[in-house]
């Protein structure tokens, strides 16, 4: 686990980190490095969901969270906001075709 990580208010998953007590600089490596190890330890992190959860929502740019590099978290934030944006334009459609009938 990370210092971030440390420093979350009152989650408290974080104490079932399979990361505790690990090494980590091995979760935030140099560009280009692997980020194999880190994402072994995450494999069977029992809270690798919130983990996840945690870095997307307070926008961590660096390190492996929840088992994911930055560039897969950037991914998973890319789906998210698309498809927020088609629900919010079928939304819209769907009002105005309402309004219109
Ligand atoms: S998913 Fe990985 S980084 Fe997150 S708490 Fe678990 S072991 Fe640590």
């Amino acid at each position: 686990m990370n210092d971030t990580i440390d420093n979350a208010d009152a989650t408290g998953w974080q104490d079932f980190a399979n990361c505790l007590g690990v090494d980590p600089d091995l979760f935030f490596p140099e560009r280009g490095a692997s980020t194999r190890e880190a994402k072994e330890v995450c494999k069977g992190c029992v809270v690798r969901e919130d983990c996840l959860e945690y870095a997307l929502s307070n926008g961590e740019k660096f390190g492996i969270w929840g088992g994911l590099s930055e560039r897969e978290r950037r991914r998973i934030r890319r789906q998210r906001a698309l498809a927020r944006r088609t629900a919010l334009e079928a939304e819209a459609t769907s009002s105005a075709g309402g309004a219109s009938a």
